[in-house]
């Protein structure tokens, strides 16, 4: 396989999480049948899966609309019992790969409000995600070849709400996206957060961090330091307490923000010679905002546009993937410049960048149409 078709490929998961109480409680069904880790079917026939009262309860009845029996692939199926490092496993894990190797690389969670994105993503304390999971393994492979080269770490944590760029790490008012021939694409402003060693820790190190605001300061030669692994947790976790958040009829704490965890990588040949061998490379974590339509949420006015404009990004971010993945399409115009999402990810989308999405679903019928419709986004977004 030449170099361009490894990298344009796009990897597309699904994974279904537990019931909650409500749903367990609640009068509803699993519409969600994981038939092994490649293959789902979406409201299989009753048959299948329901018996009521020692008799098969089928089609037959007319009263009943027939179950859609939906079967669905995917490059991986994770089930209810699937754990964080699982999904990290088969999904994240081999594009730090293409990082280590100068590819920017992308991983998304994708899917409605309540769905599992953020516990995907980044989890708790107790059950970190992807992010942490990632930067974790970003410091085991550095560890591993530290005598070769030189290693120059830093992150930064965004959000995209109502298509304005916001610092989740800093105060900060809107930023502006711009390109640049040699950087890619640079959020102007944005606060970039390193890593030092214990014995390095200097606030001045901290560059693009205006003063007065919190600086996260992380030791990356000790991992096993069980203080660098909370410091990582924990400024994670207040750029997720600072995300805009607004309540909405169908949930209180829906996420109607876009959040994008990027960590920059520079790396350097340690022997002194003339072609040094840099290689930078970048990798984006996201968050999505929830995927369920506006009109589901009764929203009027303000919360309206707010939903048109997170559907634009995600409908744009849709239209980016489908012509990324369409062999047929010859990726002269790719729809980047449609959203404020699609422009932060020009330089890590297509091209020599790897991707993943993650496409989070309830098994309940309570989401029965978000489910539907998480699977149809995911299935369009696969190479055909
Ligand atoms: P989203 O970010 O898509 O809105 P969350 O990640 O916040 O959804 O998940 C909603 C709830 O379900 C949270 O309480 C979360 O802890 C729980 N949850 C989601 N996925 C899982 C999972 N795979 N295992 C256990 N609990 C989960
Ligand atoms: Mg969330």
């Amino acid at each position: 396989m030449s170099g361009e078709e490894v990298c344009s490929h796009v990897k597309v998961v699904v994974r279904v999480r537990p019931l909650n109480t409500k749903e367990t409680d609640g009068n509803f069904k699993k519409v969600v049948h994981v038939v092994d880790n490649h293959m789902l079917i979406f409201d299989p026939k009753e048959e299948e899966v329901m018996f009521f009262r020692g008799q098969r309860v089928g089609n037959r009845d007319v009263r009943k609309r027939a179950n859609k029996d939906l079967k669905f692939v995917f490059d991986h199926v994770f089930g209810e019992d699937s754990s964080q490092v699982d999904v990290f496993e088969s999904t994240t894990k081999g594009v730090v790969d293409g990082v280590l190797n100068g590819y920017n690389c992308t991983v998304f969670a994708y899917g409605a409000t309540g769905a599992g994105k953020t516990h995907t993503m980044l989890g708790s304390s107790d059950d970190p995600g992807v992010m942490y999971l990632t930067m974790k393994e970003l410091y085991n492979r550095m560890d591993l070849i530290k005598e070769e080269k030189v290693f120059d770490m830093a992150f930064s944590y965004l959000e995209v709400y109502n298509e304005q760029i916001r610092d989740l790490l800093a105060n900060s008012g809107p930023l502006a996206v711009r390109e640049d021939g040699a950087k890619g694409v640079v959020v102007q402003g944005l606060t970039l957060h390193q890593y030092f060693t214990l014995h390095q820790i200097t606030l001045t190190q901290n560059y693009m961090c205006q003063p007065g605001f919190e600086v996260w300061v992380l030791s990356w030669s000790c991992l096993d330091c069980p203080k660098s692994a909370e410091h990582i947790l924990e400024a994670l976790d207040y750029g997720n307490r600072n995300r805009t958040q607004h309540p909405t009829d169908v949930n209180a704490s829906s996420s109607r923000s876009h959040a994008v965890f990027q960590i920059y990588l520079r790396q350097q040949d340690k022997t002194a010679s003339l072609n040094p061998n840099v290689r930078v490379a970048k990798m984006s974590l996201i968050d999505l905002a929830g995927s369920e339509r506006a009109s589901a949420t009764n929203a009027k006015g303000a919360r309206l546009r707010e939903g048109a404009n997170i559907n634009r990004s995600l409908l744009a971010l849709g239209n980016v993937i489908n012509t990324l993945a369409d062999p047929k399409s010859k990726k002269t115009h790719i729809p980047y410049r449609d959203s404020k999402l699609t422009r932060l990810l020009k330089d890590s989308l297509g091209g020599n960048c790897r991707t993943v999405m993650i496409a989070n679903v309830s098994p309940s019928s309570y989401s029965y149409e978000d489910t539907h419709n998480t699977l149809k986004y995911a299935n369009r977004a696969k190479e055909i």
